[in-house]
Formats: C-alpha cells, structure tokens, sequence
C-alpha cells in the first residue's frame, strides 16, 4: 500500500456544505479511466463515499459480531476497509 495520504484538508466550500460534509475531511480516491491520477473528492461525490463506506461498516459489522466480542479482528477490519477505496 502506497503511503500516500487518503485524506486531504476539509473543504468546506458551497457544495460542501449543501450535502452535509461541510467539516469533513477531503477523501483521495484512485485514479479510474476518466480521471488519469489519484485525487481529492468533496461535495456531493465525498457524501455518496462517506455513505458508502458506512453502510460497508455496517455490514461488516454484522458479519464481525457484536462490537467487542472480536475487539481485534474489529479493529483490524475496519483499519484495513479505512484504507481501501471504495
Ligand atoms: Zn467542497
């Protein structure tokens, strides 16, 4: 895994604030065919991320157990999924 940070400075700007992520960080995501590198997301493309990667948490979750029954196997998980573009 690249040490590039996955997180940039928070925004803040008009979109930002309009889809509720006003305060939350700037997310990198992968370069993909129609973008050629790696870059920052806010907006309404950071809300659609942090959503997803919620509702990826929550299925984890279910599959994981009840929180701290597996506190390491928990945390290792949700370390690893941080990390991961989704
Ligand atoms: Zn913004």
């Amino acid at each position: 895994m690249s040490a590039m940070r996955m997180t940039g400075p928070v925004c803040g700007c008009a979109e930002c604030v309009e889809h509720g992520v006003a305060n939350e960080p700037q997310r990198r995501v992968p370069a993909d065919a129609h973008f050629g590198k790696s870059r920052l997301i806010h907006g309404r493309e950071l809300a659609a991320w942090l959503k997803a990667k919620e509702q990826t948490f929550a299925q984890l979750r279910q599959a994981i157990g009840p929180r701290g029954r597996r506190g390491q196997m928990e945390r290792l998980v949700v370390n690893l999924v941080d990390e991961v573009s989704l």
